[in-house]
């Protein structure tokens, strides 16, 4: 079973795992609990020791009195029998033959009365003689004291000491628990002396004794013990209870005289109820306010720690919310019920850059503000006060350099109806409105020049021709084209280029009022639109200060650059009555100076009128030919000259509306012009391909084509090229294939060019280059360009060989395509004079009249199989043949 203290501590172990644990997960703190437990738990063991030192004070006291009080029957009773068998000692002394009658006499009288006398014996010599009463006593008579161990000490200290002794207690020889008085008994000798008669003794009950006292070794609530055997005192045995009283602390203890000698009691208490209760009482207390302060700690705990937590996570979001808001560049604020600022973020005051923070104010946010944008804010701001209606303002901070846009946002914080206060946001969204503006400017005008572009110039001219309408006056729109633009920009670079139009641009804007609209279509292309313009002549004046202007030189990287113009002008109504019809009118006009003179100016007129509708038509006309494939193909021989080389012939497009053939040079150069070139190309190229194969099919050996193509393709976009290049590719592999481009595209140099005459000769395609001679400009791109043949321009082959200057040309160029190791065709032989010219010079093959004109399809398979027949040799008879 466990014991009470054990429990205790049990629970207090107990009690301390749980806080260790509790502090471990810290839902308590270490500090506290520990202080709380140690001064609980002091407090109560001092409680505690000073109770149990006052109960056992109360003990002792209690203890010691008891004590005194059986000392002192003890001491009476046994002094009260010593003293009557005193008297018998101090009789004998004078009478030591005293008879038996008169021993039991004496000895009755004593027994009379002393009540626990058990019996009194006489010992002369140390040998008992007589005993009274004798019945029951027989057997101590002639008992020797000197040979009885258990009785000899006790006598002889008697006899030696001459005092009294208290022997015992002992068991007696006839029974019983016994404590003897031994007394001395000397005699007046012959001479006077004192001589030892013998011992007197007399028999006390013990158990009697000890009773009549009111010793008894265990008491209610105590325990008694009595030692000092023979009356030795402490040396003495205990005789009397457990002899471990004596050792027990806190035991009381007290002797007793008795006779000459001395006896120790003690008295101890034995498990003091009341003490333990006291005690158990104290600790159940300590436990349970213990138990008690840890709940409260760890409650207090849990709040603090919500607290915390809660703190923190306030924080945290404040944190956020302060970081997003200076990420979003959004301050916050709040106006009390008195549209006073009261509260304001950290990004408020720095995004308003106000210097000081603490002291800042509605009034001082007011005034950075314009006159009318206060006035805008104001009435927000009241609204919201009165109609609990939010707002969201965008306002420029205009002290700020550069200018800010903030946008406000206010929201009512209402009460039963009433509005409290005001909480709102600021947000910086300067970028946001230049990014804006910065679109609007891009969408409408022109990033170079800052002119409005050609989007925005086409919405004024609709806008200016409606109004003109209205109110019947007239609109003039001058189509302006830089004459030089080309080689100021291959010259000076697109820098100088730049500079060049932003220069121009400027120019126009001087000639003109500022009503009338300078836009800047594309490239070098300006438009000017004079609105409301009364006559011809006012147009007229606007357009040949245009042209003076741009006439002088510009200073450019420092260098004089002559770029005249030319220009074009168109009238509303008489030249058109929609902005598109109008542009394009004032166009033609312009291309009409471009082609003769340029560097002037001229008005669209009634020629120019019909060739506009006539080119429309034309347009028009011919795109439904080539969605209908409604094209010929036509085939011209280039007959080599030099008996080697071989034969081969040239693709070239025919187109006939109803029963006339309509030229090639008066159809191409529009569908250059409007982008249809590449599919009448690719017509050619796809025709001139399966004729080949069927050429072929027939049994005849194709000779080896030429096809032209427009430079357009190389300015389409990367995709259609990439498209164009597969097709010709394929072809390729199916006819031995040349394709012929101007020496325009190789001066024209664009990016792609050289890359995509490489992947085509790479692929088989040789390149030559057509009508040779007419380029201006350097030969250098041979150098550069992958180009096989070149192709001498048929109006110098036709001025052989009379003219001179046409002579030396061809000879120039024969020349260097012979050291440049490429083919020379020449165009356009018409005579055998020529013919004869060519040959003579190394000409490599000749195209022309004179070998054969262009033939379709089938006149072309006869011519061929002719030329064939005549053993690959081409003679006159050929010539007439096709005819
Ligand atoms: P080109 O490429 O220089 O073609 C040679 C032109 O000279 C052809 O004119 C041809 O008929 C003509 N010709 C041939 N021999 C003689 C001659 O002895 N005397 C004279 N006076 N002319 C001769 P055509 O067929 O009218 O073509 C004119 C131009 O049209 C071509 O000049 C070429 O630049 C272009 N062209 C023709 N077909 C196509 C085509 O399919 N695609 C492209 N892009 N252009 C083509
Ligand atoms: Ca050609
Ligand atoms: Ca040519």
């Amino acid at each position: 079973m466990i014991s009470m203290p054990e429990v205790y501590w049990l629970l207090i172990a107990a009690l301390a795992l749980v806080s260790l644990a509790l502090i471990k997960r810290r839902r308590i703190p270490m500090l506290s609990t520990l202080l709380v437990f140690s001064s609980i738990f002091s407090v109560q063991f001092n409680l505690e020791q000073s109770y149990v030192e006052s109960e056992r004070q109360n003990v002792n006291l209690t203890m010691t009195r008891e004590l005194g009080s059986i000392a002192h029957k003890v001491t009476g009773i046994v002094g009260a029998h010593m003293a009557a068998v005193e008297g018998l000692a101090a009789y004998l002394s004078t009478q030591p033959e005293l008879s038996d009658a008169a021993f039991n006499e004496f000895a009755a009288g004593i027994f009379a009365r002393q009540p626990y006398m058990i019996n009194v014996a006489a010992a002369p010599d140390l040998v008992v003689s007589r005993i009274y009463p004798l019945r029951g006593n027989e057997a101590a008579l002639g008992l020797n004291y000197l040979e009885h161990n258990e009785q000899r000490d006790a006598v002889l200290r008697a006899r030696d000491s001459d005092q009294p002794v208290l022997a015992g207690p002992l068991r007696l020889v006839q029974g019983g628990w016994a404590l003897i008085g031994r007394l001395p008994v000397y005699v007046e000798g012959a001479g006077g002396e004192r001589r030892f008669w013998g011992i007197v003794s007399a028999t006390l009950d013990a158990r009697k004794i000890f009773a009549a006292a009111g010793l008894s070794a265990r008491g209610a609530d105590h325990q008694l013990a009595v030692r000092g055997t023979d009356g030795r005192g402490a040396a003495g045995g205990v005789f009397f209870g457990s002899p471990g009283v004596f050792e027990s602390p806190g035991v009381v203890t007290l002797p007793v005289s008795v006779a000459s000698g001395e006896w120790l009691m003690a008295a101890r208490v034995s498990d003091p109820a009341g003490l333990a209760r006291g005690v158990w009482f104290l600790r159940i207390l300590a436990l349970v306010l213990a138990g008690g302060w840890l709940l409260a700690l760890e409650q207090r705990q849990r709040i603090r720690n919500d607290k915390r937590y809660y703190e923190r996570k306030l924080l945290d979001s404040e944190q956020l919310l302060q970081e997003a808001g200076r990420l979003a560049k959004v301050g916050g604020w709040k106006l009390d019920g008195k549209a006073e600022l009261v509260h304001f973020s950290e990004q408020f005051a720095e995004m308003l850059h106000m210097p000081n923070a603490e002291s800042a104010s509605r009034s001082e946010v007011v005034s950075m503000l314009s006159r009318r944008h206060r006035e805008e804010l104001k009435n927000a701001v009241q609204r919201c006060f009165t109609h609990a209606q939010p707002f969201d303002v965008e306002l420029p901070i205009e002290r700020s350099t550069p200018m800010q846009w903030m946008r406000i946002i206010g929201n009512p914080v209402t009460r039963n109806g009433r509005v409290l206060e005001v909480i709102g946001a600021i947000q910086d969204v300067t970028e946001r409105r230049e990014f804006i503006e910065t679109i609007q400017r891009q969408a409408t005008r022109d990033l170079l020049t800052g002119l409005p572009n050609r989007h925005q110039f086409d919405a004024f001219l609709a806008r200016e021709i409606a109004h003109a309408a209205r109110n019947s006056q007239r609109v003039a729109v001058l189509f302006i084209d830089l004459d030089e633009f080309k080689s100021v920009n291959d010259n000076l670079g697109h820098g100088g280029g730049d500079e060049l139009l932003i220069e121009a641009a400027e120019r126009i804007r001087s000639c003109v009022r500022k009503s009338d609209i300078v836009a800047r279509l594309s490239g070098d292309e300006f438009a000017v639109i004079l609105p409301d313009v009364t006559n011809r002549n006012a147009a007229s004046v606007v357009a040949a200060k245009i042209v003076a202007s741009m006439n002088q030189p510009f200073d450019i990287r420092e260098r004089h650059i002559f770029s005249s113009a030319s220009v074009g002008v168109a009238l509303y109504p008489e030249d058109g009555t929609d902005a598109e019809t109008l542009l394009i009118n004032a166009d033609q006009a312009m291309y009409e100076v471009k082609k003769s003179i340029r560097n002037d100016f001229t008005f669209f007129n009634r020629e120019l009128q019909r060739r506009s509708e006539e080119r429309h038509g034309l347009f028009n006309k011919l795109s439904l030919a080539v969605a209908e494939r409604r094209l010929e193909v036509f085939y011209q021989p280039i007959v080599p000259l030099d008996g080697s080389g071989q034969i081969s012939c040239e693709a070239l497009i025919r187109w006939r509306d109803g029963d006339s053939w309509i030229a090639p040079d008066s159809f191409i150069p529009l569908a250059e012009e409007t982008g249809l070139i590449t599919e009448i190309d690719r017509f050619a190229l796809e025709e001139a391909t399966a004729f080949s194969e069927r050429l072929r099919a027939s049994g005849l050996e194709p000779p080896a084509l030429s096809v032209n193509v427009s430079p357009r393709v190389f300015f389409d976009r990367a995709g259609e090229l990439a498209r164009w290049v597969e097709r010709v590719k394929l072809c390729a592999e199916r006819a031995d294939l040349t394709v012929e481009i101007t020496e325009r595209l190789l001066t024209q140099d664009t990016p792609h060019a050289t890359v995509v005459l490489e992947q085509l000769r790479a692929s088989g395609v040789k390149i030559a280059i057509d009508d040779f001679g007419t380029g201006y400009s350097s030969l250098s791109y041979l150098a550069r360009f992958p180009v096989d043949t070149l192709k001498i321009d048929g109006f110098f082959v036709g001025k052989l060989p009379g003219e001179t200057s046409a002579v030396t040309l061809t000879e120039t160029i024969l020349s260097l395509g012979h050291k440049l190791n490429l083919r020379l065709v020449a165009e356009g032989v018409e005579t055998a004079a020529q013919l004869q010219f060519l040959e003579a010079r190394g000409c490599h093959s000749a195209q022309g009249y004179l070998l054969s004109r262009p033939l379709p399809e089938d006149e072309f398979s006869n011519w061929l199989l002719a030329y064939r027949e005549s053993g690959d040799q081409w003679n006159p008879v050929l010539a007439r043949s096709a005819g």
